[in-house]
């Protein structure tokens, strides 16, 4: 079965696969780091996560970039209320972000790269969009003018030709589906922060950051571009915009946006107040395996309702899921194969396997995997399961794991001594020390899944045990 995605470019279901050397070169949006990630935030970032392990499973090599948005109104507001510089404000948000996706098993993109070490290149990019008559200035401030691109709407199928040039805002958010100049330059107002680039003193909009980092790291076209719905006006409009103006070519092949997590009918937001962030959950008990499998659960293009019942079924699907595994492992089989079991086992990972290309439907995919532990559940209790059914079956579990990832429980705390805790610190410091990231953010993710929660201040890295 080919894989198959929606593209909201084209509105249409297509076949998949990368364009050059069988490496998926995909960029998502990443948290704006102004306060603790809610996991209505986490549900797209889930989502992403799905697609990553099941491209990866389809038998491609991913190069994956991940922004942080570590500068925009939002940050240089609180950072100002609480006196802070930008980076002490974002870095404490930025840890939070990465322990949070480590509870929730995300793995790490090719490349995470915050806005704030790439301004520089952002300066450049409205050099040239300048350059390429795109732009016109302001105050100190400069504008993208979207009369300059025709093809403005086509990913959001808005039709935009009655728009005003010249009508333009400041925020990096806007208010309503109104399409007006977006800022890509903006002048810093008393007492905030800029930098001093040949364009003039200021800082980024949000939009440009995205654009910029994408072609820096994975070239004038992607294979892949996702986020959440919500993006797709203006923020992604304005990416292509901008990708488009200053290449000249197609900035993303498939765009890919995940619905909404809801609450009571609305849409999970900070605005609203109608948030959780993953602490709020675990404090109430629930591992992060059960807020894993719930954001999972349901098809990325179907809107989800969060609601604590749902969590407690995702806790009951994973307990039923380990207490199969568990049966397998350590059952007493008779000797031999079964071969109407190996057919069901066969048939069970060809229906998971056919439900995931189709577009990620997550929900078919885990009604394949339920339906066949019923089967092979009722096939044990008859004593029908033999020696030789056993490995495929794990296998089968093995795979759904590599993409699920909940069979295997967080370790607790209380197995690791405080001297081991002080040497594995040591060690990731050491890594951090030697730029050997990879290695210093897997030991913090191995830290975390054993409870163990690090802090990095001014003072060095402290330790504490995870209470709940
Ligand atoms: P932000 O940190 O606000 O830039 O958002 C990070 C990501 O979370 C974006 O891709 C948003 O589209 C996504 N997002 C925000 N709210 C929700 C929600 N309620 N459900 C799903 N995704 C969301
Ligand atoms: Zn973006």
């Amino acid at each position: 079965m080919p894989l198959r995605f929606y593209n909201t470019l084209t509105q249409q279901t297509a076949e998949f696969a990368p364009q050059r050397d069988n490496t998926v070169r995909m960029y998502t949006c990443g948290p704006t780091v102004y306060d603790y990630a809610h996991i209505g935030n986490f549900r797209t970032f889930t989502f992403v996560d799905i697609l990553r392990r099941w491209l990866r499973a389809s038998g491609f090599a991913l190069d994956h970039v991940m922004n942080i948005t570590d500068v925009d109104d939002k940050i240089i507001r609180n950072a100002v209320a609480s006196n802070q510089s930008l980076d002490d404000y974002t870095a404490h948000y930025i840890q939070a972000f990465r322990d949070d996706c480590a509870l929730l098993r995300l793995e790490t993109p090719e490349h995470v790269t915050p806005a704030t070490e790439h301004i520089h290149e952002m300066a450049e990019a409205i050099e040239r969009l300048t350059a390429g008559g795109h732009t016109y200035s302001s105050d100190g401030s400069i504008y993208f003018r979207i009369a300059t691109f025709p093809e403005y709407g086509k990913l959001s199928h808005n039709d935009f030709s009655g728009i005003r040039a010249g009508a333009r805002v400041d925020v990096d958010e806007y208010e309503k589906a109104d399409a007006r100049d977006f800022a890509l330059w903006k002048a810093p107002k008393e007492g905030e922060v800029f930098w001093d680039e040949k364009i003039g003193r200021g800082r980024p909009g949000w939009h440009i950051e995205c654009s910029v980092m994408a072609i820096q790291y994975l070239g004038e076209t992607l294979d892949i571009h996702a986020g959440g719905v919500d993006l797709i006006f203006p923020h992604h409009e304005n990416e292509i915009a901008q990708s488009e103006s200053l290449t000249g070519k197609p900035f993303a092949r498939f765009w890919l946006h995940a619905e909404f997590l809801m609450v009571e009918g609305q849409k999970m937001s900070k605005s609203l107040g109608n948030y959780f962030t993953l602490r709020d959950i675990l404090g109430r008990g629930y591992a992060p395996e059960a807020v894993r499998y719930l954001l999972a659960s349901v098809p990325y293009r179907k809107t989800l309702n969060f609601t604590f019942d749902g969590l407690q079924s995702a806790k009951t699907a994973i307990e039923r899921l380990r207490n199969f595994k568990l049966r397998l492992e350590t059952g007493a089989f008779a000797e031999g194969l079964n071969p109407a079991l190996a057919d069901r086992t066969a048939a069970a990972q060809a229906q998971f396997a056919a439900a995931m290309d189709e577009d990620l439907n997550t929900a078919e995919a885990l009604a394949s995997m339920f339906e066949y532990v019923r089967d092979v559940n009722t096939a044990m209790d008859a004593g029908d399961l033999r020696t030789e059914n056993r490995a495929p079956a794990l296998e089968f579990l093995a795979r759904f794991d590599s993409i699920f990832a909940v069979l295997q429980p967080a370790v607790e705390s209380g197995q690791m001594s405080d001297a081991e805790v002080e040497a594995q610190v040591q060690a990731r410091n050491d890594a951090k020390k030697a730029r050997n990231f990879a290695l210093s953010d897997g030991i913090r993710q191995e830290l975390l899944e054993r409870g163990i929660i690090l802090e990095d201040t001014k003072s060095g890295t402290r330790w504490k045990r995870k209470s709940s």
